[in-house]
């Protein structure tokens, strides 16, 4: 599985725009790999996690389309995750080409989200002429739910993220075609004591493992997690068993206010053990 970090950032993103802390103004003189868009991903040619607002530069950036992306997973649907005019960009209003249907697995809250923001006619995602004009068949998913999409077996994990309706997920998927296995975890805090053993009883160990990392070196905020907390998950993964001496850790959804210029974050990472994602970020396991 080949698999690139479109964006790494929270919903602020690094620089925030609006922003002249000593770290934004820091991202800004070092450049690169320290300016962070909103968090997605684009596993192997086809499958996006997260509609979030960068996909546009991101795709720009890449020099290519993603009209030819037949799934799509939602974590959850907060507009730095689930951004409105993504939607509108692939919808018949604006006449793309070559644009292939699109599986799009969601939680049932996500999918009246897009009907409120969305405000098509003030019709429903759950009808068909509305995903037909959006070029999406749509799966309503939940937390600790099996599926396959295409050639992904998926999982879908609890997060602790939000209001508990938002139904925020964690994904573990696995690529039949070669076995590889992928852990994607953004937007959650410190997760419930059996979720890495609930893993573990299902048969899951990963080859790629991805956390969220928003708050730095600050603490835990309920919602996200920094250096202590995101050690903590990792230390229960790996006695879970679902985190092994061959798995590649990586840190990922930073917030502009509680992070170093990349260069710095990776050498604190180091020292911990794991690595920081940057925006571009490809990883092809297995390695
Ligand atoms: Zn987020
Ligand atoms: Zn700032
Ligand atoms: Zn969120």
């Amino acid at each position: 599985m080949r698999i690139e970090f479109l964006g790494t950032a929270a919903a602020d993103a690094c620089p925030d725009p609006f922003c002249e802390c000593e770290y934004c103004e820091a991202f800004r003189k070092a450049g690169g790999k320290s300016i962070r868009m909103r968090s997605s991903m684009l596993l192997n040619d086809n499958l996006i996690i997260d509609l979030g607002p960068d996909l546009l530069v991101a795709a720009n950036r890449r020099g290519t389309s993603f009209a030819k992306v037949r799934y799509t997973l939602q974590t959850h649907p907060h507009n730095d995750h689930a951004d409105p005019t993504t939607m509108y960009m692939r919808s018949d209003d604006c006449l793309p080409e070559g644009l292939v249907t699109m599986t799009y697995a969601l939680s049932p809250a996500a999918v009246d989200v897009w009907d409120h923001v969305m405000e098509d006619h003030h019709r429903s995602f759950r009808e068909a002429d509305v995903q037909a004009r959006h070029h999406i068949e749509i799966v309503e998913i939940t937390p600790w739910q099996a599926f396959s999409l295409g050639p992904y077996e998926v999982q879908s994990i609890k997060a602790s993220h939000a209001q508990p309706e938002l139904q925020a997920m964690l994904f573990a998927i696995r690529d039949t075609r070669d076995g590889s296995t992928f852990f994607y975890g953004t937007d959650t805090g410190p997760l419930p004591s059996d979720t890495w053993a609930r893993l573990a009883d299902l048969g899951w160990r990963f080859d790629l493992f991805t956390l969220d990392h928003t708050r730095g070196f600050r603490s835990d905020l309920p919602g996200h997690l920094g250096e202590n907390g995101f050690m903590a998950e990792v230390a229960a993964a790996r006695s879970a068993g679902v985190i092994d001496t061959t798995t590649q850790v990586i840190a990922t959804h930073f917030a502009h206010h509680s992070v170093f210029p990349h260069e710095q974050l990776a050498e604190r990472c180091a020292a911990n053990g794991y690595e920081p994602a940057y925006d571009g970020m490809v990883v092809t396991i297995p390695r």
